[in-house]
């Protein structure tokens, strides 16, 4: 797969929403730069905390807007879910707030999906969110169930505006019974670092590329992975200044990060140092 001669191994982990796309629109580019990655058999993987659709739903989606990827090169918030539940308390039971994705992962992975006396209650993206299933889950977590969160974004954006995420939904149980989550979404090092390894790669070696601070970049940062912030999504560059860590690299877009890997026959410009290449960038 790393067939880049001499070169530095290195791959990518890149965000969905506000990055290669926004509502149903590519964003101009994005295309560009897979096609780069898949010709130089750079790595990567699609990392995403909505937790709505299958890998196959997320590839074919990526398919009709003209990226043409395999399923295998998507890693969803309701896998990496799926993944730790089974690995904490294999074949174990969950009374589920979400759609298709979490539940198709969760059974994938051993679990059955319950509505009585769960070891877990799992909460992720949905439109189906209602009263009675918010009433079943305090009733569960007060005896017991563990509360396990897909991630923790308060908000969303769609095409229509925002509308509120999976954090949303989850704070109304945290404030119902006293108890807190456990996130496994970025920028919990349980999914960036399942998603490295996915892609057998090193810390040094693997970048992180998003449009949100405090998941893609906060997450990258904290795990020691290079890090590109890109401005096609929810973050203006007058943003920054209110952070107190950094994207190593901002570009505008995907086609700006294409142009940056080209010019340097798709090694990864910021070696040798991360302060060299921020300084060569201008951030
Ligand atoms: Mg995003």
């Amino acid at each position: 797969m790393h067939s880049n001669g001499s070169s530095p191994r290195f791959g990518f982990l890149i965000d969905m929403d506000g990055v290669l796309y926004r509502g149903p629109a590519l964003i101009p580019g994005a295309d560009r730069f897979v096609a780069g990655l898949r010709e130089n058999d750079i790595p990567f993987l699609f990392l995403t905390n909505n937790s709505q659709r299958t890998r196959r739903d997320v590839a074919a989606r990526l398919a009709r807007m003209g990226v043409d990827v395999g399923e295998e090169h998507v890693f969803t918030s309701a896998m990496a879910t799926a993944r730790f539940l089974a690995d904490q308390k294999p074949e174990g039971t969950a009374f589920v707030i979400g759609e298709g994705g979490l539940l198709t992962a969760l059974h994938q992975h051993g679990y059955a999906v319950v509505d009585h006396d769960p070891d877990y209650v799992v909460v992720g993206e949905g439109r189906t969110f209602n009263l009675e299933q918010v009433e079943a889950a305090v009733r569960m977590i007060l005896g017991g169930a563990k509360l396990i969160a897909t991630n923790l974004d308060p908000n969303c954006p769609t095409q229509a505006g925002v509308r509120p995420g999976c954090g949303a939904m989850v704070a109304m149980l945290e404030t119902a019974t006293g108890v807190k989550a456990f996130s496994v979404g970025k920028p919990s090092p349980v999914m960036m670092r399942a998603a490295r390894k996915e892609l057998g790669l090193r810390t040094d070696e693997t970048v992180m590329v998003g449009d949100t601070m405090e998941t893609d970049i906060l997450g990258g940062v904290q795990l020691g992975f290079h890090t590109v912030l890109v401005f096609s999504g929810g973050t203006k560059p007058d943003d920054l200044p209110r952070y107190t860590y950094r994207p190593e690299t901002a570009v505008p877009s995907l086609a700006e990060l294409a142009d940056l890997l080209e010019a340097n026959d798709w090694r990864p410009p910021w070696r040798p140092s991360p302060r060299a290449a921020r300084a060569a960038v201008g951030v």
